[in-house]
């Protein structure tokens, strides 16, 4: 569905230059000053209330007033566009305070297994078919292949290596992406390419997976997957943009007004940057340079990194129209908690089979996980100067091991630098020892949570579960004993390690359910958490992850000054059943007071960038 409309949008985008031209010269011409009044809706502000008004009017991008239908009427004059709601609801734009954007439009672009629970017969056949499909690109002969749901293969606790991929090309390189994006799988020409052998080292952070023989599986974790990074020959800029632009019609489409691209390289910064020139820019873009473990070590040399990307891509203090923004710096503390992958560093060790598969004795074992991406004696230093130079860390934290390992430096770094105003988040944190709950609070830590995967599912499940034991399942995904223990919840999809729906990460945030057809071993809540309130949900989304993002005085709420980033849904998600939540359709999304993008059922689309159609554009003007 999601596909359809990226695609209408990428079409419509292919509008003449001299007409692009005359549509915006006639509309500032026309409306010098553009006013919109949206009336009888349902208006969620999410203020420090979260009152409902009737209306809100729009004037030069930014939010005049929010009230009752008479006060929004006579806030306007009278060649205001009015727009009736006819009781739907409207909302802040979300703020997705965690994904990899370029990634998820490299996806739409490129081979994709869909996050599909597959056996190995159904992969080989979905990747052949890839390999005969020419209108898949095939950089320098390679297939690469994505959304690979490597927990999920079937039956149960398959693991496969490069035989797999050999019988379905022996010749040219193909290597599968985990959804994950932490494990890749490589087939016997793609590993020579790599230049992977049997006495290749894993670099610090990674793993090369070897057989009984000592050769290597094909399997590559974590750090691990430089090679292949190094190796697979990068899409070109052009390739890259019409990722970004792919990118960017989904999350409008979705209703997301701004973003943190969680982990940009370079390509990231050229892509999005040269999509705000080109005027295509429809929401507020965060870029979070990588500092990897390896440049850690040196924290005056990672800092100037930073700093160095800062100069060359930020564009400023945020304003009416989307521009580039760079203020956070993302570091991985390490992997996935997740069998088979179990690259999360725990508290406690993970559980092994002391038993046999019939009868299975689950006892602890002696692995933690990794050794930590960044050691205490390396993070606290590189997190300081990086504060120093202006950055809000943001920390990749799966296990309670590597919550714990950021929350310590965190900590050392506030009482280093007392007074600072550092924002630091701190991603997933999927599992988290109980006394450091309230830990988030006490040091101003943002846990920033992917509420989809607080549901029942192959990775929260099965091997998972055995793996971390009963007791730890049960307290999985703690976003309610965060939010107890004072935290201000921030939220981040994560895009692409999921398909991106906001809606149903929502649905499942304030659920803790899967959706039915998932089947029946997925059914009922995961562990024995209460789920969030719609109201924590929704502030999450908006408010908290735009101050995640420094953006809390512009954005996230529907208030007078504020920038006008705002959404319409087709349905009231604070009033329907739950599980309807995850069928929401935004109808209208408005950035800076912008119209980027709409279904028609509200208003036509009016000048927003990258979207003016001959036909439906023409009636904002
Ligand atoms: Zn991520």
């Amino acid at each position: 569905m999601k596909k359809t409309n990226v695609r209408a949008a990428i079409r419509s985008v292919t509008v003449p230059p001299l007409l692009a031209a005359l549509v915006a010269s006639a509309h500032a011409a026309a409306a010098p000053s553009p006013e919109t009044a949206f009336v009888n809706g349902y208006v969620y502000t999410v203020d420090a209330k979260n009152s409902v008004a009737e209306g809100v009017s729009v004037r030069d991008g930014k939010i005049i007033t929010v009230g009752n239908n008479a006060t929004v009427r006579a806030s306007v004059g009278p060649h205001a566009k009015v727009i009736d709601l006819h009781g739907r609801m409207l909302m802040p734009g979300l703020v997705d305070g965690h994904m990899h954007p370029l990634d998820g439009g490299l996806l739409l672009l490129f081979c994709s297994l869909q996050y599909r629970a597959l056996t190995e017969a159904e992969l080989v056949t979905r990747v052949t078919a890839c390999r005969n499909d020419p209108s898949i690109p095939r950089p320098g002969g390679w297939l690469i292949v994505n959304a690979w749901f490597q927990e999920a293969m079937l039956p149960k606790g398959t693991v496969l290596t490069r035989a797999t991929l050999d019988r379905i090309d022996p010749v040219h390189p193909i290597v599968l992406h985990s959804s994950f994006g932490h494990s890749a799988l490589l087939n016997t020409a793609a590993l020579k390419a790599a230049g992977i052998d049997a006495t290749t080292k894993a670099p610090e952070g990674g793993e090369i997976h070897h057989d009984a023989s000592g050769q290597p599986t094909g399997l590559l974790e974590d750090s691990a997957m430089d090679y292949v990074v190094k190796a697979e020959p990068p899409p070109d800029e052009a390739a890259y943009l019409q990722a970004a632009q792919a990118a960017l019609a989904a999350l409008r489409a979705q209703g997301v007004t701004s973003f943190l691209d969680a982990m940009a390289r370079e390509q990231d910064f050229h892509a999005f940057t040269a999509a705000q020139k080109k005027g295509v820019l429809t929401a507020r873009a965060h870029l979070a340079p990588l500092i990897t473990p390896t440049m850690g070590s040196d924290a005056k040399g990672a800092t100037d990194y930073a700093i160095r990307m800062r100069q060359l891509y930020d564009q400023g203090p945020i304003v009416q129209s989307p521009s580039v923004t760079i203020r956070n710096v993302k570091l991985f503390m390490d992997g996935v908690i997740s069998a088979p992958a179990l690259t999360g560093i725990v508290s406690e060790p993970y559980r092994v089979n002391k038993g046999t598969a019939a009868r299975p004795d689950w006892e602890p074992g002696t692995s933690f996980g990794p050794t930590p991406y960044f050691p205490h004696a390396v993070l606290t230093p590189l997190l300081e100067e990086l504060v120093k130079a202006g950055f809000d860390p943001h920390m990749h934290a799966d296990g309670d091991g590597a919550v714990h390992i950021a929350l310590h430096a965190v900590e050392q770094v506030r009482s280093a630098l007392p007074g600072s105003d550092f924002r630091p988040a701190l991603a997933h944190d999927e599992m988290v020892i109980a006394s450091d709950l309230p830990r988030f609070a006490q040091l101003e830590a943002i846990p920033v949570l992917s509420f989809q995967w607080e549901k029942r599912a192959p990775d929260t499940t099965g091997a998972t579960e055995d793996a971390l034991g009963p007791i730890r399942v049960a307290a999985m995904e703690p976003a309610y004993a965060l939010e107890k223990a004072g935290a201000r919840i921030a939220y981040g999809s994560d895009w692409p390690v999921d398909l991106l729906n906001e809606w149903f990460a929502l649905k499942v945030g304030v659920t803790r359910e899967n959706d039915p057809e998932a089947g029946a071993q997925y059914r009922g809540p995961l562990g024995s958490q209460p789920p969030l309130s719609r109201a924590s949900a929704l502030r999450a989304i908006t408010m908290n992850s735009s101050y995640e993002l420094r953006q809390e005085n512009t954005t996230g709420s529907i208030e007078p000054g504020k920038l006008a980033d705002l959404i319409v849904l087709d349905r009231n998600v604070m009033t329907i059943p739950a599980q309807e939540i995850s069928h929401t359709k935004v109808l209208l999304t408005m950035v800076g007071g912008d119209i980027v993008w709409s279904t028609g059922e509200v208003a036509p689309v009016t000048h927003g960038p990258g979207l003016r159609t001959s036909g439906a554009g023409s009636g904002a003007l």
